[in-house]
């Protein structure tokens, strides 16, 4: 066994126990031997078989927390007692058990009591005078005994509280029970430990929970040797046949084995650690035991076995413990900057937000700009980001529309005019998901059942009152458009000659565009639409955090947006109003030489009819007239006819243009007043510091998960340094 005190063997485990002390197994399995059992089932007296340490009897009714007993090869024998904090202690509690640490250079029982009572209160474990009424059975601490000694060899053991099935009133409680349960499974279930299950040989060994449960974290039962206390206690033959059998290895699914201990006894409280050895050896060298191997008998075969268990697993895990540390090293920073950095003050807050804030502006810059190339590929991933192109379909399709449908009735007859049916469905806009006509009670319903569209609806619910929903029109109906001028002149004609005035033209122009009025609030509707699901799509990608979107939105965004929204809207009723409520006016030479052709064409036209016909005119339900004006009004009739088509034509598209141009894209897009440009490192500089807090201040959770996760480094970060050491 020359390797087994080798230096090198014991500065290996002693270097796997200080990662052990950085609490960094409670992210990353370490290789260690742990002792779990029931209750009484002998762990106790186990352990002080294999390394001395005798824990005193007295104060210590069962173990109520994790016991880490090493025994360390140091050239002064001494005992030190100290606490490994619970991975998630506050700082606060970490000052006090650190606090904790006592050495002993002998093993007397009064003192190592008292310090066991301290320790018990360190971990609040202990009730103490005025302190909280329910003080916890049970701790997550680690209490850590280091024996040195010359003549020890490099061996770690870690006891875990045993298990019952009943609480103790007063004492212990049914969650204890759960609580402890949980607590061994966690161990046992760390594909580096060794489980050495302690079971008394003088019950029924078949029926132990602790083997159900090994065999649930170790199935193959690769890593579970079987501990056989209390053999002294067995008389009945067949018992000591069923031990022989397990100890042969007959039968046995465990391919650790199983050993046989003999501890000092419940009345023996005197016995030195010397004279326990002795009846130890002395007691296997009676029959039946002595047939066994004698590797399986006595503390000193079982300590050695498990030493080299414990060598082996370490030096073969080493590595990947290296490498699984390195990982969730990586895995950490990832987390923690996903979190982002602490935004615990207002200037970190600030900051935030205007990295946020400029993100916006440089996404914003390319949606208006139509570049969409880099950024991640967030344009070809998030469709509703193309905001240019949006805009430009929308107007497109505006255009298209006003001219098709925007006038009630066609200027002229002709051959193929089918469209005199009336109310012919027509969508004015195709027609995109989450359209707005979802704000209508049936559609909101359906969403509603749907689920699926309920974020849009809530989205839509900020600007509902200032959009309009999509509408459905007739076709215009069949022209001509006389009759409506015949009645409009008739109405409205004052004592001018063979002309007619500015009123007859403004009435008649008024009368045919009466859809402009909807057909306009639609499209700048479907146009804020574009914008807004813009908004919020933007902000879902450059702002995850769900918490800080939603503060974001309610603090900054919301009613700024709707105030711009709204006056898109006024923008566009103005100019509307202009257009079909002022005089008509335009300096545009088309208008000129359209009117002038069309004259041209009548007269031809009438020409070749031969002259006026009096009796047809009259046909025509003018019988009022006489019969010398109704001639003169016709010209004049035809003559405003060939006026207001041309008008209308050149009046459509300068209203296009213009609403285009200043309400979709000025006031919408690119003005300095636009909605995209609300969220501005600017802007986030004007926020007091409480709108500052509401919005980006962090909330427990995240201050939680951050400072969990900064732990969790720090374990890492330490055992990385103990690993390289
Ligand atoms: P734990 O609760 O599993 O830690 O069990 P303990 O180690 O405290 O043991 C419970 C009782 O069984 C104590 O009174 C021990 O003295 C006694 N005991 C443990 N092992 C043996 C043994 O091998 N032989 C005898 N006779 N008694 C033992
Ligand atoms: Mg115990």
């Amino acid at each position: 066994m020359a390797t087994d005190h080798s230096l090198g063997n014991n500065a290996f485990l002693a270097k796997i126990d200080r990662l052990r002390e950085t609490n960094v197994g409670a992210q990353i399995p370490l290789p260690q031997v742990i002792v779990v059992g029931d209750q009484s089932s002998g762990k106790s007296s186990t352990l002080e078989s294999l390394t001395g340490f005798a824990f005193p009897r007295a104060v210590n009714l069962c173990t109520r927390y994790v016991t880490q007993i090493s025994c360390i090869r140091a050239p002064t024998k001494e005992i030190c007692v100290s606490i490994i904090p619970r991975p998630n202690a506050t700082p606060e509690i970490k000052a006090r058990l650190q606090d904790f640490h006592h050495r002993l250079n002998n093993m007397d029982a009064a003192s190592l009591a008292a310090i066991f009572q301290q320790a018990n209160k360190a971990m609040g474990i202990e009730k103490i005078e005025g302190g909280p009424e329910n003080t916890p059975a049970f701790s997550e601490d680690t209490l850590k005994i280091d024996i040195s000694g010359p003549d020890e060899r490099h061996l770690t053991l870690v006891d875990i509280p045993g298990i019952f099935r009943v609480s103790s009133p007063g004492v212990t409680t049914d969650g204890d029970i759960q609580l402890v349960l949980n607590m061994v499974k966690r161990y046992m279930e760390n594909p580096r430990s060794i489980i050495l299950a302690v079971i008394p040989a003088n019950v029924d060994i078949a029926s132990q929970e602790i083997l159900r449960l090994a065999a649930e974290a170790d199935p193959e039962g690769l890593r579970t040797m079987g501990v056989l206390t209390k053999v002294d206690l067995v008389s009945e033959q067949a018992l000591k046949e069923t031990i022989l059998e397990l100890v042969n290895g007959h039968r046995n699914p465990l391919k650790l084995g199983y050993c046989i201990i003999k501890n000092r006894g419940a009345d023996d409280d005197t016995s030195s650690a010397n004279a326990l050895a002795a009846a130890d050896r002395a007691f296997f060298q009676t029959p039946p035991w002595s047939t066994c191997s004698a590797s399986a008998l006595g503390a000193d075969a079982l300590q050695a076995r498990v030493r080299s268990l414990l060598l082996d697993i370490s030096k073969r895990e080493f590595p990947n413990v290296r490498a699984h540390i390195e990982s969730r090293r990586a895995a950490i920073m990832d987390q923690l900057a996903a979190l982002g950095p602490s935004r615990a003050d207002e200037g970190a807050q600030r900051r935030h937000l205007v990295k946020i804030a400029a993100q916006a502006q440089d996404l914003i810059m390319r949606a208006t700009n139509g570049h969409y190339m880099g950024n991640n590929g967030i344009f070809q991933r998030v469709d509703a980001l193309r905001l240019v192109t949006k805009l430009v379909g929308q107007n497109e399709i505006f255009s298209k529309t006003l001219a098709e449908y925007g006038h009630i009735q066609n200027f002229r007859a002709s051959d193929d005019d089918d469209s005199d049916e009336e109310d012919v469905q027509v969508w004015l806009f195709e027609e995109p998901k989450n359209t707005l006509r979802g704000v209508s009670a049936k559609a909101q319903k359906n969403d509603q059942l749907k689920g699926a569209d309920n974020k849009a609806a809530r989205e839509y619910s900020d600007i509902q009152d200032i959009v309009t929903p999509d509408t459905t029109f007739p076709t215009p109906k069949r022209g001509p458009l006389t009759n409506l001028i015949r009645e409009v002149f008739q109405a409205s004609r004052g004592p001018e000659l063979g002309t007619f005035n500015g009123t007859v033209l403004a009435t008649i122009f008024r009368t045919i565009t009466t859809r402009w009025e909807p057909l306009m609030l639609s499209h700048i509707s479907k146009s804020i639409k574009y914008v807004h699901d813009f908004t919020h799509r933007l902000l879902e990608e450059i702002c995850p955090d769900k918490k800080v979107r939603d503060e974001l939105w309610g603090v900054l965004l919301r009613d700024e947006l709707r105030q711009r929204y709204q006056s898109a809207m006024s923008h566009g009723k103005f100019l509307l109003d202009i257009e079909r409520n002022g005089p008509p006016v335009t300096l545009n030479q088309i208008f000129n030489t359209t009117v002038q052709s069309k004259r041209e064409e009548t007269l031809s036209q009438r020409y070749q009819e031969g002259g006026s016909k009096p009796e047809a005119i009259i046909a025509l339900g003018m019988k009022q007239l006489n019969l010398g004006d109704t001639e003169n009004s016709e010209m004049i009739c035809d003559d405003l006819l060939n006026t207001i088509e041309s008008y209308y034509k050149v009046a459509r598209e300068r209203f296009v243009d213009t609403l285009c141009q200043q309400v979709i894209y000025h006031m919408l897009l690119t003005g300095p007043d636009s909605p995209l440009q609300i969220l501005s490192p600017d802007r986030i500089m004007q926020l007091s510091a409480d709108q500052l807090e509401a919005i980006a201040g962090e909330d427990m959770v995240t201050v939680d998960q951050r400072q969990t996760l900064q732990r969790q480094l720090d374990s890492v970060e330490n055992a990385m340094t103990v690993m390289r050491s």
